[in-house]
């Protein structure tokens, strides 16, 4: 017997078979909105994430969710499977982000390396200077 759920989407209670929880209505509107992404990316062969989201009006970290989750699947004529990046939306060839955000990424985690190497060597001047300076105080309870 099927367990009843909540819809993820629409919270309504439904009988929960398998798969992604959500209610056979909310999976008919996803259904018709894949293929709709579907369409439009044949139509339009190379196009970005963002620029679906855009032209279709889906919200973007919408169908980047999708993507990760693994629901939203488009498949190349040849019947390849058309990845996306999960950070820019950009069409990727293998793995989860492309070139791009891969440098960024990289870049990004440097300059917060960078960043925070200033920082301590900040506060540790400011010890050393405020222990300098200080030298000659005390404090009289
Ligand atoms: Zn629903
Ligand atoms: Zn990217």
């Amino acid at each position: 017997m099927a367990e009843l759920k909540n819809c993820r989407k629409c919270r309504r209670i439904f009988p929960y078979i398998a798969g992604v929880q959500i209610c056979e209505a909310c999976k008919r509107e996803e259904d018709k909105l894949f293929e709709r992404i579907w369409q439009y990316l044949r139509d339009n062969p190379g196009v970005s994430m963002r620029a679906v989201s855009e032209e279709l009006d889906v919200p973007y970290e919408q169908l980047m969710r999708y993507l990760k989750e693994g629901r939203l699947q488009i498949k190349n004529p040849d019947g390849s499977i058309v990845l996306f990046c999960e950070k820019c939306g950009e069409i990727i060839k293998a793995g989860r982000i492309c070139e791009v955000c891969e440098k960024g990424l990289t870049k990004a985690l440097k300059d917060t390396a960078k960043e925070l190497k200033e920082k301590v060597g900040d506060t540790q001047d400011n010890d050393r200077s405020r222990k300098e300076k200080g030298g000659g105080f005390r404090f009289i309870k």
